[in-house]
């Protein structure tokens, strides 16, 4: 069956206020698929796998933002560094120093998203509000010059329960909020898939990452 992938693009684009920034999920899709969203204008978007984003950013054109979404292994940022342009799941403070090394041996300022733990699911990686403002606080912070935290991401609970997804959303981007009176840094708040996007913008996202709703369902949960 075909999907038109152009069309969904424009109408999840035609859905979203002028301020969310739309980050286009292309795990697990072949390159066709890819271009074939890039031909329709999207610019943007998020891998979860280092290797699987690597393999694609060397054969798609070169100006596309390669976002990784997904739980970083430290010994793989390495292979991303010369052109990632944006880390949204970053969880711990071991994990920037890592992105600050390989960041620096290209010259670059890498931007990353601190990952808060908002699901009620141990599944989810992700820090406390607690360990986010111990990180955004800490004298060992500044001396990173290659890494920028620029906003926050998080994932709900998988469920359609809209009321506790309202919950997690709003304690996030409470906090989010919070956060950036002192750290006027903190720009991106990264929250909302195809299936809780629009909750997550009525709660304050300005970061969407949607997949399904754009290529189609995957063959595999990645
Ligand atoms: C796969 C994935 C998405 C997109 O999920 P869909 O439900 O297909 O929109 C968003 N964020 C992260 C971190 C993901 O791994």
């Amino acid at each position: 069956m075909m999907i038109g992938i152009k069309e969904n693009i424009q109408k999840v684009k035609s859905s979203l206020p002028d301020n969310v920034t739309l980050v286009a999920v292309s795990k697990t899709k072949p390159i066709a698929d890819i271009q074939e969203a890039y031909d329709a204008g999207q610019r943007i978007f998020g891998e979860n796998k280092i290797q699987e984003m690597v393999a694609k950013y060397d054969v798609l054109p070169k100006d596309i933002q390669w976002h990784m979404i997904g739980h970083l292994q430290r010994n793989k940022v390495k292979y991303m560094a010369h052109f990632v342009d944006l880390i949204h799941g970053v969880d711990s403070f071991k994990t920037l120093e890592e992105i600050n090394k390989q960041a620096k041996k290209h010259d670059r300022v890498i931007n990353c998203l601190l990952q808060a733990h908002i699901a009620k699911e141990d599944t989810k990686f992700g820090l406390t509000f607690v360990e986010i403002e111990e990180i955004l606080a800490s004298n060992e912070l500044k001396e990173l010059k290659n890494i920028k935290i620029v906003g926050l991401m998080g994932m709900a609970t998988f469920t359609d329960n809209e009321e506790q997804l309202q919950e997690e959303f709003s304690s996030l981007a409470s906090f989010f909020n919070k956060k950036q009176e002192n750290y006027p840094a903190l720009q991106i708040l990264s929250m909302g898939m195809s299936g809780d996007y629009k909750l997550a913008i009525k709660k304050g996202s300005t970061m969407v990452r949607i997949g399904s709703s754009i290529f189609g369902v995957r063959n595999y949960i990645a």
